[in-house]
Formats: C-alpha cells, structure tokens, sequence
C-alpha cells in the first residue's frame, strides 16, 4: 500500500516535481553517474553526498555509479574514505555529474567534473552560478540534504526505496547543517523529513558519536579558546588560532572552527566568529555564525559566502580581519 505523504513534504515535492522527473529520466539516460560535493566538506555537503549515492547504487543496481571529492577529517569516523576513481571513467564515458550543496562551480571538489556531460546541481545556497544544466536549488533549506531527502521521499511514491544507509547520511546533513537544529532555517518541514528519516531506522546516538565526539585531548584546544577569546563591544565573540598555535596543538586550520559553537549560548554574544591562520594557501580562515542578524553579507564582503546564520570567509592578514570585525560589530549597534 502506498504511504500517505506528510502534507509539508508534498507541498514542497508539488513546486519541485517536474524537475525531480527530469532528474530520473537523466538517471535512466546514462549508465555513468558520478556524485559530487563542495571542497572542504562538512556535514552537508558529504551527507548529502552520500545519501545521493546510496540511493543511486540501491534502486539502480545496473548503473556504474562513484562518489567524488579530496580526503577530510571526517572519514573514516563518519563517511567512507574517498572512493578511487580512474579518470578513464570520465574520458571512456557519458557521464551524469549530480552536485550536491556547492553554489559555485569552482567549490566543486576535483576538476573532472569538466569533463562530464551533463551536470545537476542540488544545492540550498544562495546562488552564486548557475553551472547546473538541471538546477534543484532551494535556498529556504537547512540543508542540501533536505531538499534531496524531499526528492527522494517523492520517488519512493513511485516504488524506489530509502535504506536506513541512505537515511542516516541524509539525516546528518541536517543535523549538521542546522547545528542540531539550532538554526531559524530549520521549518516544519525540516521535521517532516527528520521523522520520515527515523522512522527508516536512523538511531540518533550512534550518529551523533560519529558526528561529534573527539579525543580527549581536543579539551586542550577548547581550554585554549576558553582562555583567550575576546567579545567586542556589541557582542562578536571571537578566537583566533595562529599558525603557532595551530602547531602546538598539531591542528590544520580546516579544525579551527571546531569549536566556535561552544558560545552558542550566552546572552551578549550574538555573532561568533574563529580565525585559523592557514599557512599552506596564506590566508586566515574564518567562521562565522550568527544567533539572529543575517551575516553572510560581510562573508561576501570578505571573499567568502554561505548562510544568513552561517558562512564562511578569508582574510588576507590581521588587519583585515579586524576590519571584518568591525563590520559584524556594526551590524549589531
Ligand atoms: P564554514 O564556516 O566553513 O563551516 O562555512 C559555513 C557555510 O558557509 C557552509 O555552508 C559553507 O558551504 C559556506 N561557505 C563557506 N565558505 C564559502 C564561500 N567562500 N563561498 C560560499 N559559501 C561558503
């Protein structure tokens, strides 16, 4: 028997069903799929990643399909280590290239998604380009996954299966993406498709160890943080790891927003930002996030982008993320 889909799912599926039919008979049309992410990935981008994947390699076991992208912190604890790809696959064949949760095409980690004919893009960013000859973009998502997981909960009307595989990794870009659901992004329909994703069998503690937790000494970094992060006038906490300090702590810059979440909750602190100086590209690295005022403005401003509670930017020195300071102060005046 068919199940009865939750109204806010069907609202969202009834905007976005030509596209998602497009989608499938794109899938119907090559043999060669590769699935893709954004450089640099978090939760979203390699849980929506995955997802994508499993969901392709469960209902279409005839396809050839691979998953994409450079190493990170978080395989193998959270997701599979990078799969190996040769490139023979993209010269010797048509391929469907689906990009998941990267605005613009040069985030889009490995360069061989050039050589692929068709590319899609599934993606809850502001947009930045439109690369996908096939766009499935939603900016009022928490998450790539959210919109993805509406997609593939709308093909399970037509007989395709969502595997508790497939729901945990669509689960954690959520959780992920929404900081644990913290965030003004997170809607009714956020939580139709979480409670559709439990009920396929997601066990949340298991996969909130794999997300979260770390070794004990990672404490030092959050101790060192605790005893120098500064507040400005008008409530922007921030921390700022050198490349000294990175050192000490035997950290990459990639960690340096690791814990940035720790002043989530005080009251006087309305914008949160780490800086982590990399030294391999020479540039400062910045997070930043926000309980309330819209901030991915300044992000742009400082050759980055993102979220209105959630970005990311680069600085080129002190200097310049003291002006970036300055603008998030001002915003809060
Ligand atoms: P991060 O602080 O690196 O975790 O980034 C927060 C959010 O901003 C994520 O959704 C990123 O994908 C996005 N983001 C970070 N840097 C950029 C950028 N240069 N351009 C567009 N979006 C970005």
């Amino acid at each position: 028997m068919k199940e009865k889909l939750n109204k806010h799912i069907l609202e969202i599926a009834d905007k976005y069903k030509s596209k998602y039919k497009r989608l499938l008979k794109l899938i119907d049309r090559f043999d060669y799929i590769a699935v893709f992410r954004h450089i640099r990935p978090d939760f979203d981008a390699f849980g929506s990643q995955m997802g994508m994947y499993t969901w392709l390699i469960d209902n279409f076991k005839d396809k050839h399909v691979v998953f994409i992208g450079e190493d990170s912190t978080l395989t193998p604890k959270c997701f599979p280590l990078p799969m190996e790809v040769d490139d023979s696959f993209f010269t010797s064949h048509e391929v469907l290239a689906i990009i998941l949760d990267t605005s613009g095409k040069v985030r889009i980690s490995d360069d061989r998604v050039k050589k692929c004919k068709y590319l899609v893009k599934i993606d809850h960013h502001p947009e930045v380009d439109r690369y996908g000859r096939l766009q499935i973009v939603d900016e009022n998502m928490s998450a790539a996954g959210e919109l993805l997981a509406n997609m593939l909960i709308y093909f399970t009307t037509r007989g395709y299966v969502i595997s508790k595989d497939c729901a945990t990794y669509l689960f954690k870009s959520i959780a992920g993406d929404s900081n644990r659901f913290l965030y003004d992004s997170c809607t009714a329909h956020t939580f139709a498709i979480c409670e559709y994703l439990m009920e396929r069998g997601v066990h949340l503690s298991s996969l909130y160890k794999e997300m979260y937790f770390e070794d004990l000494s990672e404490l030092d970094v959050t101790r060192y943080v605790m005893d120098n992060f500064k507040v400005t006038e008008h409530g922007v906490a921030y921390y700022i790891l050198d490349k000294e300090t990175l050192k000490r702590f035997n950290m990459s810059a990639d960690h340096g927003k690791d814990n940035i979440n720790l002043f989530d909750h005080f009251n006087g602190i309305n914008i949160r930002v780490s800086a982590s100086e990399d030294v391999e590209k020479n540039v400062w690295r910045i997070s930043i996030r926000s309980s309330g005022i819209a901030i991915d403005k300044i992000a742009e401003k400082y050759h980055g982008g993102g979220h209105a509670q959630a970005s990311g930017a680069k600085v080129k020195n002190l200097e310049e993320l003291n002006k970036m300071l300055k603008d998030l102060d001002d915003l809060l005046k």
